[in-house]
């Protein structure tokens, strides 16, 4: 079988509304990158990365690909991966952070955009202190560990008048419009069933995805996201309702502190229903939805990809991306603009995946079916 430990499930796993202009007063562009970009000639959007683990690895990857936005900056807790970095990316040293100094990136005005890559938990601490330093905010899912400090962070953004965006790298990939359009636009009729799954097998007991405090929670913060994600921008409905149960814990030693996998099942208000699974426990990757007059599907469906998908009519057949550039780009180029990011994207819609998140452990928890309000 196809290995899919973290490792590799890292490297294969992994619409928009239009955009009004702002009303509030932006941060001002500073100086920004003087790299030459490949077809913007434009001033870039210019992006500090905070907390330089896996992910941040692949964004700065996205952020060279980038068209809209640089690499102009670092957070990081390890002053041995601060000089690394700066080598690599040619990071000038005024723009370096750590966790303790983080507030000064205030006073740099070559620093536009701050990218929150940390551990769930952390989501929440590093938004509202970039917000209050006058930075935009990107920061990746899961938004944050409860729907309190979403709002938290949403109101921090407002009062500052900076931009949030959660780093829903799939709103921007191919595929996923297609099966959107696909299921919105009723291309097959009215989607009754999706099935929606995503898991790998953990392994590294170190690793703070397993430890409750920090992660906030098990492969449903992790990976079922992106189920409850696909599934509510196929229908274009927000589920009324759920019911879920906690898979068999069959090492007890790795999996004390969250769920080593899960099972839930969304109502929706036109009448579909979704089963999602999400897990640490197995490997899928996986999304089908049946509607009234054909079936569409993608394994991988979820990850990184490379995607491979196919309808009732006939294969997928679409370009491989880079994910993160291409967000990047988006969130970049609207910015730069000065204009609104689309809904889609922004701390409202982080907000609404963490309220299902929480009804979803409820249900486990309980045995009952928890109405989403
Ligand atoms: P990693 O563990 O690889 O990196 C996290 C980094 O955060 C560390 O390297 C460290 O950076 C910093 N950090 C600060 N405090 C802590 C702490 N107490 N424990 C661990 N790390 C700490 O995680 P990922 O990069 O995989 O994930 C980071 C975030 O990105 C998560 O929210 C995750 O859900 C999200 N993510 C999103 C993906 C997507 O496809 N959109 C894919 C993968 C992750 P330093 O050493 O510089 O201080």
């Amino acid at each position: 079988m196809k290995d899919l430990s973290r490792r590799s499930f890292l490297q294969n796993l992994g619409m928009s509304a239009g955009a009004t202009t702002l009303a509030l007063a932006l941060p001002s562009f500073a100086t920004l990158s003087k790299k030459e970009s490949r077809t913007y000639p434009g001033k870039k959007l210019n992006v500090a990365l905070c907390g330089l683990g896996n992910y941040a690895g692949m964004l700065a990857y996205g952020l060279e690909q980038s068209q809209y936005c640089s690499l102009a900056g670092i957070v990081t807790g390890h002053p041995a991966k601060a000089e690394e970095w700066k080598k690599q990316y040619n990071i000038p040293e005024k723009n370096i952070y750590n966790y303790q100094n983080f507030d000064k990136i205030r006073n740099n005005e070559d620093i536009d955009l701050v990218y929150v890559v940390l551990p769930n938990a952390l989501h929440k601490e590093f938004t509202i202190r970039a917000a209050r330093a006058g930075k935009h905010v990107i920061t990746e899912k899961p938004m944050s560990i409860s729907t309190k400090d979403c709002e938290a962070m949403i109101k921090a953004c407002k009062d500052a008048g900076v931009q949030l965006a959660v780093g829903y790298r799939l709103h921007y990939e191919p595929y996923h419009l297609e099966i959107k359009r696909l299921g919105q636009k009723k291309i097959f009729g009215q989607v009754r069933l999706i099935e929606a799954s995503l898991g790998y097998k953990s392994d590294d007991p170190t690793q703070w995805r397993l430890k409750k405090a920090i992660a906030g929670g098990g492969p449903l913060m992790d990976l079922g996201i992106y189920c409850i994600q696909s599934s509510r921008y196929v229908l274009g409905e927000e589920p009324i309702s759920v019911t879920a149960q906690f898979g068999p814990n069959t090492n007890k030693k790795l999996f004390s502190e969250v769920e080593a996998s899960i099972n839930w099942q969304m109502n929706f208000p036109g009448g579909a229903v979704c089963s999602a699974a999400s897990s640490y426990n197995y490997n899928v990757d996986r999304f089908f939805a049946s509607a009234d007059e054909g079936q569409f599907e993608m394994s991988p469906g979820l990850s990184y990809g490379p995607f491979k998908g196919k309808t009732s009519n006939g294969e997928l057949n679409f370009p491989e991306i880079n994910q993160q550039a291409t967000q990047l780009d988006a969130i970049g180029k609207l910015i730069i603009e000065n204009k609104y990011l689309p809904s889609h994207i922004t701390g409202e819609e982080g907000l609404k995946d963490i309220k299902i998140i929480e009804a979803v452990y409820a249900a486990a928890r309980s045995g009952k079916k928890i109405m989403i309000g």
